[in-house]
């Protein structure tokens, strides 16, 4: 059996991650570790409630206890693989208190590649995200050489927890690889995120705010073609390399929020403009030619597809989602 580390994997991608993990790897045992902030639910793994090859454990990866009880969870193989989702994610947030977003994002990324080092883990992969490479204006897309250059508290913290990851291969020799995907949607994402707050407003016949004009441009990447990505490259991807995960779909906001009211047949007079983010990045747009080309995997879902699919499983999950905007904490 093989031992997988995952950290954040009650979060939106790291649950969707697992789910099809553990489904298509007999072999492997997962071991989760999550701190469930508000961002984490283990709803989210439901399907796999006693399950004897997972085992969750909730705790902060910025806690030295908690990150060695994990590592010992791997019985007595130790854990081969690590996959660190774990972060502070939410951009406007991080507006507000980049506090937490340097110590899970910076602290907390450390402690995990001090733990592998130490427990001689064999691979560790790092999700990083392709904000840390700055914005882009109207053309041209990043490559992994594009140099840093992060905009938000985020995107910066992101960008600090790479560079230690490098740092870790260069000076021990840990074996690394840092993925950085663009824009993830699907099921199971928390409802402070577009797709899931446009849904949710436009479902309840409320504004439904969009920043400025809605022309800032992302690559919208489904969130299982992001986690086969991930899969292929744990298993080739080249040690202390970094590769671009995205789908090639740019949509501009607008277009996003356009197309969600059209497959709920709500009207357009729902879009309500809302300043702008202090410091919006206008577009991002990733070369992903050297996933593609080393491990043979391209994203697979067409946007609209993808699009519909995952506003058909907001609908016919609503008691999931609600009851977060129920809290009356999210999303304002
Ligand atoms: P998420 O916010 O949905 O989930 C994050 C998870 O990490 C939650 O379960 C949370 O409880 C957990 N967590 C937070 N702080 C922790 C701590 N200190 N210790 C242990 N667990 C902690 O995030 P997501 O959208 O699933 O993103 C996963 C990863 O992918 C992140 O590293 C993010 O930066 C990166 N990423 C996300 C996107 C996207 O579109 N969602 C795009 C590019 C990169």
């Amino acid at each position: 059996m093989k031992n997988v580390l995952i950290t954040g994997g009650a979060g939106f991608i790291g649950a969707n991650f697992i789910l099809r993990y553990l489904d298509l790897h007999k072999d492997t045992r997962v071991i989760n570790l999550d701190k469930l902030t508000y961002a984490g639910d283990t709803e989210r793994l439901s399907a796999i409630e006693g399950n004897d090859r997972y085992r969750f454990i909730q705790g902060d990866i910025c806690d030295h206890s908690a990150v060695e009880e994990a590592f010992r969870a791997g019985r007595d193989a130790g854990i081969d693989t690590v996959v660190h989702f774990a972060a502070e994610s939410h951009v406007d947030r991080s507006i507000e208190d980049a506090g937490p977003f340097e110590s899970t994002n910076v602290r907390g990324t450390v402690m995990l590649l001090e733990a592998a080092r130490k427990h001689g883990t064999d691979r560790f992969v790092h999700i990083s995200t392709d904000e840390v490479y700055g914005e882009l204006g109207k053309d041209g897309f990043f490559t992994e050489e594009t140099p840093f250059a992060p905009n938000s508290p985020y995107s910066a913290s992101k960008a600090s927890g790479d560079l230690f990851v490098q740092a870790y291969r260069h000076t021990y020799g840990l074996d690394t690889v840092t993925i950085r995907p663009s824009n993830n949607y699907g099921p199971w994402q928390y409802p402070e995120k577009l797709i899931p707050v446009v849904v949710h407003k436009a479902l309840d016949n409320k504004p439904v705010p969009v920043y400025a004009q809605g022309l800032n441009v992302r690559e919208w990447l489904f969130v299982e073609d992001c986690a086969d990505g991930i899969m292929g490259l744990m298993a080739s991807g080249r040690a202390g390399e970094s590769y671009n995960i995205g789908s090639g779909h740019e949509r501009r906001n607008i277009d996003v929020v356009k197309g969600i009211l059209s497959i709920l047949d709500k009207p357009e007079s729902l879009i309500e403009y809302v300043k702008d983010r202090p410091g919006h990045d206008f577009r991002y747009s990733l070369d992903s030619g050297k996933l593609e080309k080393e491990t043979g995997w391209k994203a697979s879902t067409p946007f609209e597809q993808g699009l519909e699919r995952t506003v058909k499983w907001y609908v016919d999950n609503q008691p999931w989602w609600r009851k977060f905007v129920d809290s009356g904490k999210e999303p304002s």
